[in-house]
């Protein structure tokens, strides 16, 4: 495969440079994946795609949360036609998730999806994968070929090799078609196998990667394993859509995808939040205070919350330490047992009383925001 020689996306950060791996260029409804876009965020809907009414719902929930792709099982017929209604009500690309019946995928891509998901373990017969691959050229629909450590066909110690072999036998087929509208996922539930099934796979191909872990556990441990997984191979410039899976509504998996791209600098969704954990000098509840003032950033106009996403906003638990801590601020608060000092890139301005700590906070944010 020749690899796309692009102009590469590249995000600094702090001293670091993020290179994006080089990949080819996959449009998914109006949205542009690969190194030369911004990672996309993604999330899986949990509802049935026939339920239309509740499809819509959740699917609107997501859009506003700030997801970019979504994707929805379809599991029958009815599942596949409802596409058609369900993609009038909505403005997220959609992508239709298929296993075992290849028919389904051909129904999907007549209804109009924006994406299908191929699993390699269970729709592999090559004259079945050929007819997906003719409907979705007529179409112009891309196909994610999706492998997944639960339901490989070749049995082997080594899930990341055999997730890549996998994928490397399923690309035949396509590069026989001179199919290549084509975006890659490898997942396992292991974090270590995630990684390399990933690199291995970078090496050898240029198609765009959607990065995801599989069977992630309880929600908090589905949030860590996720952030040490994919903030590893994104560190590495691997990735170009996410989709954090937890046993949590579309949103939450939308907003720690958000996090996550935001922490690595990949992206910016918004202003980074500098808090310390607090320890006995604090005398204040400073998640409350913290709740308080995020509260107020969201009665900012479009344009304010546009211009915060490049603040970094301090808010710290003692005043002997805080502003020191937090000097990378760009404004900051720090509470005492009756006062709050107001402080920017760690320089006291203004001391004002406990009560009214976060308001004068906002206050001096908003003017600032403002000014620009
Ligand atoms: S800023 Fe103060 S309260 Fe917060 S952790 Fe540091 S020393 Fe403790």
């Amino acid at each position: 495969m020749v690899l796309n020689l692009r102009t590469t996306f590249v995000v600094k950060t702090c001293i670091h440079m993020i290179k994006r791996r080089t990949t080819r260029t996959v449009k998914i409804g109006n949205i542009k994946v690969g190194s030369g876009y911004p990672v996309a965020i993604q999330t899986m809907v949990k509802v049935k795609a026939k339920d239309t009414d509740r499809a819509v719902e959740e699917i609107n929930k997501c859009a506003a949360a700030g997801c970019e792709i979504v994707r929805i099982a379809i599991e029958d017929l009815e599942d596949a036609q409802s596409i058609k209604t369900i993609k009038r009500r909505i403005c997220l690309p959609l992508v239709a998730d298929i296993h075992f019946d290849y028919r389904l995928a051909l129904a999907a891509i007549e209804a109009g999806s924006d994406k299908i998901r191929l699993n390699p373990g269970n729709i592999f017969k090559s004259e079945e994968v050929r007819a997906v691959i003719a409907a979705a050229k007529s179409h112009r629909t891309p196909i994610r070929i999706g492998a997944n450590s639960g339901s490989l066909r070749m049995k082997s110690k080594n899930t990341a090799q055999a997730l890549v072999q996998s994928v490397l036998d399923y690309l035949k087929i396509f590069k026989k078609e001179n199919f290549h509208n084509i975006v890659i996922s490898l997942k396992a539930s292991h974090r270590l196998d995630t990684i390399e099934a990933y690199e291995k796979m970078a090496r050898v191909c240029d198609y765009p990667f959607h990065l995801g872990l599989t069977a992630t556990g309880l929600p908090l441990d589905g949030v860590v394993k996720s952030s040490a997984a994919l903030g590893v191979l994104l560190f590495k410039g691997i990735g170009d859509t996410i989709r954090i899976s937890l046993l949590q509504r579309p949103e939450v998996e939308v907003a720690v995808g958000q996090l996550l791209l935001n922490s690595l600098g990949l992206r910016k969704f918004g202003p980074e939040w500098i808090c310390c954990p607090t320890c006995g000098r604090c005398e204040v509840d400073l998640l409350k205070r913290a709740n308080n003032l995020k509260g107020m950033l969201g009665t900012l106009s479009v344009q304010e919350r546009n211009r915060i996403k490049n603040y970094k906003i301090a808010l710290m638990g003692c005043v002997v330490n805080g502003p020191g801590e937090a000097r990378e601020a760009t404004w900051g608060i720090a509470f005492s047992k009756t006062k709050a000092a107001l402080f920017k890139k760690g320089k006291i301005f203004n001391t004002v009383r406990l009560d009214v700590g976060e308001k004068s906070l906002f206050k001096m944010l908003k003017k600032d925001l403002r000014s620009q």
